[in-house]
């Protein structure tokens, strides 16, 4: 159909309108996903470096619905971000892993920091540091036990209001990281204009490592960039022990991926040691 009977159904082709029902309708289901218990939280483990023993978990978010199945969160996450409904399921990821973390260090002084991923609109809605206080207060959990994920696009805000946030956030302990490093317009000024204390490389540096001299290249400078900015560093995606091997000898601080563990629910963790 051709864009002139803009307003009618006409105005869209059959496949556009096709993919608009299926969005409108998995939002819909989103919804009520939080109010239906269909939500998770899985945790993937990052290790140390230098001795392979747990010291980080990332926190991901599982969506089983009853009508799609799993739904991958690379999916519904954008969906959800769309609106405002990011802030709820972001509201709800954070108390589920705070009171995670809770539970751990019940069980274990050194149980692992959690690293949650918190969208954008969430991190500067005016509600967010007042909740993250509140939850954390709520539930005895102290700051050095929770590292937050930012992307990059977090630097297209006001850069004033952001920097004395992160500040305030850094100064109360905790771990500030930023995902994804390398993939969206990765500028080297942010990492040591604003209050960070990590970088996460993106996977996409990993996959090639073991046979690609580019990546290796950008991955020595990305680890040596963020060490002279008094940054630790994680490689994501770390999938094959050729990989491990060449981080470890290029003294990336932890590593994270399948060889190490896929995500797994919390019970999987029990026993840390
Ligand atoms: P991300 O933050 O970059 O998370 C890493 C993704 O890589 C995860 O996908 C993880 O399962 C996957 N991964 C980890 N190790 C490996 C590996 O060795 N090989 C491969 N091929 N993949 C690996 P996942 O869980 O599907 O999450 C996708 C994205 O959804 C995340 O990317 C993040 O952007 C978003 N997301 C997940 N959970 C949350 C959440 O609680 N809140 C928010 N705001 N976003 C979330
Ligand atoms: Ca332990
Ligand atoms: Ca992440
Ligand atoms: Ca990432």
């Amino acid at each position: 159909t051709k864009l002139s009977r803009k307003g009618e159904w006409g105005f869209f082709n059959s496949g556009m309108d096709a993919r608009l029902v299926e969005t409108l309708r998995m939002e819909s289901l989103l919804r009520n996903a939080i109010a239906n218990n269909e939500l998770q939280l899985y945790y993937q483990p990052i290790i140390d470096a230098k001795n392979s023993e747990l010291v980080k978990v990332e926190a991901l978010i599982r969506w089983n619905s009853p009508v799609l199945g799993w739904v991958s969160p690379a999916i519904f996450i954008p969906l959800a971000e769309q609106s405002e409904l990011i802030i709820d399921i972001g509201s709800w990821v954070l108390k589920e892993a705070v009171e995670q973390a809770s539970r751990w260090k019940k069980l274990d002084v050194n149980a692992p920091v959690i690293s949650i991923n918190v969208s954008v609109k969430q991190f500067v809605s005016r509600e967010f540091e007042q909740l993250l206080f509140t939850t954390l207060e709520a539930h005895t959990v102290q700051t050095n036990q929770i590292e937050l994920e930012l992307t990059e696009t977090l630097f297209a805000n006001d850069q004033g209001e952001l920097s004395s946030l992160l500040k305030r956030l850094y100064e109360a302990g905790f771990g500030l990281s930023l995902d994804d490093f390398g993939t969206g317009y990765s500028s080297l000024s942010y990492l040591s204009k604003f209050n960070l204390t990590t970088v996460k490389i993106d996977r996409s540096f990993i996959s090639g490592l073991e046979i690609d001299d580019r990546s290796h290249s950008l991955v020595r400078a990305i680890i040596a960039m963020g060490h002279s900015l008094g940054l630790k560093v994680v490689a994501e995606g770390v999938e094959t022990s050729a990989q491990s091997r060449i981080l470890i000898a290029e003294e990336c601080d932890y590593l994270q991926g399948y060889l190490f563990g896929k995500p797994a629910p919390s019970d999987t963790f029990f026993q840390l040691d």
